[in-house]
This record gives C-alpha cells, structure tokens and sequence, in this order.
C-alpha cells in the first residue's frame, strides 16, 4: 500500500526567507498538496553559531503571509538532540561510527578523510561514520540518476561535531525519518548531501524517502542568490506578487487575471507539473 505523502521545507534560521529558498518551499508544498499529502516546516536550528536571532520566526512568519499553512505545529531540531545522541550513541555500538580526534589543521591536504582514527578509542571529539559501501546510486525525480563512489569521493563523515553539537547528515536523516517524511523536495546546493544521506538511512536501518532537487536560483550574473543579498526582489513584493513570481521561476503559468492568493494557490495545486521546471533558474529568466 502507498504511504501517505509527506513533504517538508526545512529552513535553516541564518536570515530571511529569500527567494531562492522560497522556490524550496513553494516546490514543496505543491508536490505535497497535489499529492493530497501533508506539508510540515522543520526548522533547522542545531549551528548555533550561524543562527541569526528572530530569523526563525520571521521565517515562519513569511510563510504564513504567503498562504502556505503548515498540517502540524512548526518543529525545531535544538529539541531533538537526545534523539540525535541515541542515533550516534547505536552508530558507535555496532561499530558503525568512530570517534575522530583530526583537526582541521591535520585534514588540510586530505579533499577526503584519510582514515586516520579508523582504529583509535579516544573520546572528546567529532565521530565520524565508516563508509563501508563502494558505490551508491542516487535518483532523483527531476535530476539526472548519479553514481557516487562512496568510499573514494565522500569518505568517513562527521556525524557529530568536535563542538558537540550534531552534524546536520545526522539530524536531517533521524528528522525525516521520525516525521515519515515520504519526498524531500530541496534545492541543488544539497545534491551532495544525498548519497550521504541514504548511506545513514542505510546504517541507521530507516526508511528512505523520495528525493527532488530543483535548480538553485541565480542572478543575471549567474551567482547564486543568498540571504546575505539585500537586492533580493522578495522584499519589494507583496504575498501574490512574490508567488506568482516564484511560479513563474518554476517554469508555471499562472492565467494573469488571477488576482487573489487564494485563487493564485487553487490554480498553483491544480495545474503544478514538476516536468514543468526549467533547468536552470534566474531572476532575469522567466520561462
Ligand atoms: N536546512 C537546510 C538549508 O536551509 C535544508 C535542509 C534540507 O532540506 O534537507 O539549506
């Protein structure tokens, strides 16, 4: 039997929504609603560090001004750390996971993790995942199937900070696994974070969720849009102009004469065709 669909937008709180991970979560919700399915916003705050104060909530302030209303309450992953530590605590039991003491310094002319503390019982430090599979297969169902040699071009990865905090591999996967997410639908910048994904889906024992990469947005200088950029055109637009906007980026057509959000979001469901995506997205491009 079919799982129910269940999708998710999953912002880190380290500015305002902006337009390029507003397309994220406009894709998202409507894979989620023409699914039928339930769309949940996870909130990202386990790096301290590079959060930015009040991001969070004008985040999900945003959201809501632009009509996309979330099926269940807003969840934040600085709530889940026990569950992280249980998952990395049963990684190092089986032998899955090792404690690594390399600094960066050490690292320096190693592009992948030499394997250094593969054997050593040390304890205040990173740990760091055993990748034991040679060869993994991502699909994705809009971006060309891709082959990562695990071992050579990833290596042994940090599932757990030298600061003590989780690495985000190890948060999404357990997240995504407790709220049964069934797609992850996501921007091309985490391509890579996949296959390290499904490789602790795998060694964690959990299921796998479907995956969706739409094409990061970029300006007319093909630099990709950040939320450090103050030109970013979401702060001049009001709620139906920005998603009309960020329709059109995503290669739909909105009728012009719609001129309600509501009626803008009830065509959007509607008439939302994936295929539809154009390869390559700009603020100067509108297909
Ligand atoms: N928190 C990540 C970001 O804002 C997204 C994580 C994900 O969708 O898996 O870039």
């Amino acid at each position: 039997m079919h799982k129910p669909y269940r999708g998710r937008f999953a912002p880190s709180p380290t500015g305002d929504l902006h337009l390029g991970s507003l397309l994220s979560a406009v894709a998202s919700y409507l894979q989620a609603r023409q699914h039928k399915g339930q769309w949940l916003i996870r909130i990202e705050d386990i790096d301290p560090p590079r959060e930015i104060h009040g991001s969070a909530a004008g985040i999900v302030k945003d959201l809501q001004a632009l009509g996309m209303q979330a099926d269940e309450a807003v969840s934040y992953q600085s709530h889940n750390t026990a569950t992280y530590l249980q998952a990395v605590t049963s990684l190092l039991t089986s032998g899955k996971a090792f404690r690594c003491s390399c600094s960066r310094k050490q690292l320096k002319n190693h592009p992948v993790y030499p394997g250094s503390c593969r054997k050593l019982q040390t304890d205040t430090c990173a740990v760091r995942l055993r990748v034991a599979t040679p060869q993994l297969t991502v699909i994705d169902q809009l971006q060309k199937t891709r082959e990562y040699a695990l071992a050579k071009d990833i290596g042994d990865f940090i599932i757990w900070r030298a600061d003590d905090l989780p690495a985000y591999q190890l948060a999404v996967v357990v997240d995504d696994a407790a709220m049964s997410i069934t797609e992850v639908v996501r921007g091309c910048d985490l391509q890579d974070s996949t296959p390290r994904q499904l490789y602790l889906q795998e060694c964690l024992g959990l299921p796998q969720p479907d995956y969706l990469h739409i094409p990061l947005l970029t300006d007319k200088n093909g630099r990709k849009l950040s939320k450090r950029d103050n030109d970013d055109p979401l702060n001049q637009l009001q709620p139906l102009a920005a998603i009309r906007l960020a329709l059109q980026l995503l290669g739909q057509h909105p009728p012009s004469e719609i001129s309600d959000l509501n009626r803008l979001w009830g065509w959007a469901i509607a008439h939302w065709r994936v295929n539809n995506i154009p390869s390559r997205l700009a603020t100067d491009y509108i297909p």
